[in-house]
C-alpha cells in the first residue's frame, strides 16, 4: 500500500512537472519570438537555450522515475526548440553552433532522434555543413536531401521557401547549374509562387557576371538572363517581400546590362533607372543601418569607419562580408560598396539639416552610383555613353 502511494505521487509530481514545464517554455517561446521579431539574434537564442536545458531536466527525472518511458510531448517541444534554435544560429551565421545541435540531436537515441529530428533541421544541419565545407560530398548530401524530400511529396510552403536558401548557397559557391537546376525544381512545386523565379533569375544574372570576361557568347549569356526576368516579371505580384533590399541591387544590374540597346530614349531611361535602384538599395540599408550589415541583427557594436554607415555584431561578421558577400545572396562584398554609402550618408545627413552642401554631395553621389555600376560590378565594357552621363549627372 505504502509503495502504491508513493508511486501515485510521483506520476503526480510529473504531471505537475509537466504543466509547469509547458506554462515555462510558452514563457521562453513567446521571449524568444519577441526578441527575434527585434532581431536581437543572441537573446532569442539564448532563451531557447534555456528551455531546451529545462526540457532536459525533465526528461532526465522522467528518466528516473518511469524508467525510460516518457511523455511524448516532451519530445515535441524539444523538437519545436531544435528547430528554431538551429534557424536561428544560422541566420545569425553561427554555423558551428548549427552542427553542434545538429549532431547532439543525432546522438540521442533512435525513437527520440526520430520526433526531434525534423526536415527544417536536417536542412540547416546541412546547409552549414556546406558553408563551413564546400565539398562536393556536402553539396550533394544537401540536394539529395531537399530532392528525396520533393519526392516524398514536399506540401508545407515553409519548407519549399527554406529550400530557396540551399539554392543561394549553391550560387554563391557559383554552382550555377545546380543552382539553376534545384529552384526549378522547387518552382514547379507551386507555379504561382514568386520568389523561386527571383532566385533563377538572380542565379542567371550573377553567372553572367562572373563569367563575363570568358563567356564565349556573351549575347546569347545575356538572353539567357532577360527570359530568366521575363519569366518573373510575368508572376510578378505587387509585393515580393523576401529579402526586400536586395532586389533593388539586382534591378540596377539588370538595367545597367540592359541599357547597351540601339533605342537611345531607352538607353537613357535604363540608365536612370539603374542608378534609381542603386539609390533604392542605398536607402534600404540606410534604413536599418544599426542592424549588422552581414547577419541583419540589432545588436550591433561595431561600424565600418569608411563609411560610417555599415554596422556589425562582431568583427568577425565584418571580416565576413568584406571581399564578398555570400551571406545576402549576392556575391557583391563591402569594399566595393563602401565609397558610395559613405557618399550616400553625407548627402543624407546634409539634406536632413537643409546644408547647402546638399546638391554638390549629391552630385557626389550619382558619380559613385555610376563608378560601382561600370568598374564595381567588374562589367567594364558595358559602360554608360559619355552623353548619357553627362546628361544624368546635370539633370
Ligand atoms: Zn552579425
Ligand atoms: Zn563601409
Amino acid at each position: 500500500m505504502g509503495k502504491k502511494s508513493k508511486r501515485s505521487n510521483r506520476k503526480g509530481r510529473s504531471v505537475t512537472n509537466m504543466s509547469m514545464l509547458s506554462r515555462r517554455l510558452a514563457k521562453l517561446e513567446k521571449e524568444s519570438d519577441e526578441s527575434y521579431q527585434n532581431w536581437l539574434y543572441s537573446k532569442a537564442s539564448n532563451k531557447l537555450r534555456e528551455g531546451l536545458e529545462a526540457i532536459q531536466q525533465v526528461q532526465d527525472a522522467m528518466m528516473l522515475i518511469h524508467t525510460g518511458l516518457i511523455d511524448s510531448r516532451v519530445f515535441e517541444m524539444k523538437a519545436s526548440f531544435c528547430q528554431n534554435l538551429l534557424m536561428l544560429e544560422y541566420s545569425s551565421c553561427r554555423f558551428d553552433k548549427v552542427i553542434q545541435i545538429y549532431n547532439d540531436i543525432q546522438m540521442s537515441p533512435e525513437i527520440e532522434k526520430e520526433m526531434v529530428l525534423s526536415f527544417i533541421c536536417k536542412l540547416y544541419g546541412r546547409l552549414a555543413m556546406l558553408r563551413l565545407d564546400a565539398s562536393n560530398e556536402n553539396k550533394d548530401k544537401l540536394v539529395s536531401l531537399i530532392e528525396d524530400h520533393i519526392s516524398e511529396g514536399m506540401t508545407a510552403r515553409n519548407e519549399k521557401y527554406f529550400c530557396l536558401e540551399a539554392v543561394r548557397v549553391l550560387r554563391n559557391l557559383k554552382d550555377y547549374d545546380a543552382s539553376i537546376t534545384l529552384c526549378e525544381k522547387l518552382e514547379r512545386l507551386d507555379q504561382s509562387e514568386v520568389v523561386a523565379d527571383f532566385e533563377i533569375a538572380v542565379s542567371h544574372l550573377e553567372r553572367y557576371r562572373e563569367e563575363y570576361h570568358w563567356q564565349k557568347d556573351n549575347e546569347f549569356a545575356l538572353v539567357r538572363v532577360l527570359d530568366g526576368w521575363k519569366e518573373f516579371f510575368d508572376k510578378q505580384k505587387q509585393n515580393l517581400a523576401p529579402r526586400l533590399g536586395t532586389i533593388w541591387m539586382v534591378f540596377a544590374q539588370k538595367d545597367y546590362l540592359c541599357h547597351q540597346i540601339d533605342d537611345k530614349e531607352l538607353s537613357s531611361q535604363f540608365c536612370r533607372n539603374a542608378i534609381e535602384n542603386v539609390e533604392k538599395y542605398l536607402e534600404w540599408k540606410w534604413h536599418f543601418e544599426r542592424h549588422c550589415f552581414t547577419c541583419n541583427q540589432a545588436d550591433t557594436h561595431f561600424v565600418c569607419s569608411g563609411c560610417r554607415l555599415a554596422c556589425y555584431c562582431s568583427l568577425d561578421h565584418q571580416r565576413m562580408t568584406w571581399k564578398k558577400d555570400a551571406v545576402q545572396g549576392m556575391l557583391i562584398g563591402h569594399e566595393i560598396l563602401c565609397p558610395m554609402m559613405k557618399a550616400y550618408r553625407k548627402w543624407k545627413l546634409a539634406s536632413k539639416t537643409g546644408d547647402q552642401k546638399a546638391l554638390k554631395l549629391r552630385r557626389r553621389l550619382d558619380r559613385e552610383c555610376l563608378y560601382f555600376l561600370s568598374h564595381g560590378l567588374g562589367l567594364e565594357d558595358k559602360c554608360f555613353r559619355e552623353e548619357d552621363v553627362q546628361k544624368l549627372l546635370s539633370s
